[in-house]
């Protein structure tokens, strides 16, 4: 039996991730880009599984498939966990990656502690019902001023002392061996035969 799993994106190279990771198994899986124009979610979840769940959960109800979305940021020790779910908007609403990280060193400006985790949540959700969720971790800290230029977001602030460097200094595979995102996945593919079995059960108990 053929089943299909949208991946609640847009991003050409999140859609090829997904779709490697579910490749020779009896799923399709489609992005946002394969269905007409779909309204837009409002992501105002407290906390990553929370904006996962919702962005999942509403892609499954107004697409009748079943739907998996990722939500992600960075936590940072001495600032109370910030900027957690508003590290793309930490800066303001059409914040740059750089006004993000200008505005965390100025932020973390004479502080000693620099610990910090960046944190990946994958949800799986059907359009009634309860949703599966994997969470990655990525410890380090945050440097006080950038290094490196691979990468996006707040990786040349981000040093990951195991292997000495900060995200923007290392290669996209050394990155998605350790990173939050990368690790998330890891779970999520040691689990991939139990998904297809959970995604068939609850699809036969949806009305028609
Ligand atoms: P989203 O989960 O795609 O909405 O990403 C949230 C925000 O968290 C991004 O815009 C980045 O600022 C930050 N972020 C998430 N993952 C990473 C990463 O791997 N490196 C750097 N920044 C990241």
């Amino acid at each position: 039996m053929k089943r299909t799993l949208v991946i609640a994106t847009r991003n050409k190279g999140k859609l090829l991730e997904f779709s490697e990771l579910f490749s020779g198994m009896e799923i399709t899986v489609c992005g946002l880009d394969d269905f007409g124009p779909i309204p837009h979610v409002i992501e105002d979840g407290e906390t990553f599984e929370d904006n996962a769940v919702i962005k999942a959960r509403f892609t499954a109800r107004i697409l009748g498939f079943p739907a998996l979305a990722d939500d992600s940021g960075i936590m940072v020790k001495s600032l109370g966990g910030m900027p957690g779910v508003h590290s793309a908007r930490y800066a303001g609403e059409s914040a740059t990656d750089e006004e993000n990280n200008l505005k965390l060193l100025h932020a973390l400006k004479n502080r000693k502690d620099r610990e910090a985790a960046f944190i990946c949540v994958l949800a799986i959700a059907v359009p009634r019902g309860p949703a599966l969720i994997y969470e990655g971790r990525c410890e380090g800290l945050v440097l006080d001023s950038q290094l490196g230029s691979n990468g996006f977001g707040y990786d040349p602030l981000f040093y990951y002392p195991p292997l000495g460097k900060t995200f923007a200094q290392m290669t996209t595979q050394e990155k998605n061996h350790v990173s939050h995102r990368g690790r998330a996945m890891a779970e999520l593919r040691g689990e991939a035969e139990k998904i297809i079995k959970w995604l068939d059960l609850r699809m036969a108990e949806e009305p028609s």
